[in-house]
């Protein structure tokens, strides 16, 4: 019979923050695939847990996934950690888990802690509809287009940042979101726990003093919500009251439009 593979999610600071049935999962299984071993070692010596570890990380998911499958139809349990948090999400685990389902193997999953989950529910921002985009990419190309995504969001953005990126990640904000609200959330479940709900220059203007693990919660940009809502026509009186020439605003409206500026010139050639 094959074995089974559990997804388990581990506390994202306080250790307290575990299920019983993550523990007992814990317990269970016959190897647990941690993407820090010394880290789940930490965990499981609170708990007085003694398992066979191994290594899943970022730089071995390839490897160590068939290695996991080989194990998996033999017949053995498998619980998958990461270092904090739900496995898989912005942590190793897709791999293994694709390939297991891949070869019919049951993936079960055993909720618990997830830092961005926590850190949206408590930012005060819409949690109805939120798009999560993990950690902003490092190359250029990709990263303006993130950012371009996040101008255009119309639903709560959140994302991951390390600590010691935070400052540069503020700065590349700043420009693309005027006045959105936005919520800096810290060292969820730990000691120094906080929510900074502040503007975006405030922030930065802290932010060579805040220590920790951080999530950026930020707000759905309201002008692209207005600009969907509008006609062409509202849009056009709208961009007139501000102040712009009829060529600007044409300029401007097939630009957001995505649309030629030639048809829009016609529309409003006799305005
Ligand atoms: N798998 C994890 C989860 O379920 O949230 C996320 C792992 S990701 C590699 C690490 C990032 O999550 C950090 O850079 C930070 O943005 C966020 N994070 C993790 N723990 C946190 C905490 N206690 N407080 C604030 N942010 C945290």
């Amino acid at each position: 019979m094959k074995g089974k593979l559990y997804i388990i999610a581990t506390p994202i600071g306080n250790l307290e923050d575990i299920t019983l049935r993550a523990l007992n999962t814990l317990k269970e299984v016959d190897i647990i695939a941690a993407e820090d071993t010394r880290q789940t070692l930490k965990l499981l010596n609170h708990y007085n847990i003694s398992k066979h570890l191994i290594s899943y990380h970022r730089h071995n998911e390839d490897t160590k996934s068939d290695y996991l499958i080989e194990k998996l139809l033999e017949g053995q349990k498998i619980g998958l950690v990461s270092d904090a948090g739900t496995p898989g999400i912005s942590d190793p685990g897709e791999e293994v888990i694709k390939k297991a389902i891949e070869e019919n193997i049951e993936v079960i999953p055993i909720p618990g802690a997830c830092a961005m989950i926590n850190a949206l529910i408590c930012s005060g921002l819409d949690t109805k509809e939120f798009t999560f985009l993990g950690f902003l990419p490092l190359n250029k190309k990709l990263r303006k287009e993130k950012l371009k995504e996040i101008e255009n969001a119309t639903k709560t953005v959140i994302l991951y940042e390390a600590p010691h990126k935070m400052k540069n990640t503020l700065q590349d904000l700043k420009d693309i979101l005027k006045n959105r609200k936005i919520c800096l959330a810290r060292e969820l479940t730990k000691i120094h726990e906080e929510f900074l709900r502040k503007s975006i220059d405030e922030l930065l203007g802290e932010i060579d003093n805040l220590k920790g693990e951080m999530i950026l919660i930020i707000e759905a940009s309201q002008n692209v919500k207005q600009e969907v809502e509008l006609t062409i026509e509202e849009q056009y009186d709208e961009y007139k009251k501000q102040g712009l020439s009829k060529n600007d605003i044409i300029k401007k409206i097939a630009k957001e439009r995505n649309t030629n500026k030639n048809e829009i010139y016609q529309m409003f050639l006799k305005k």
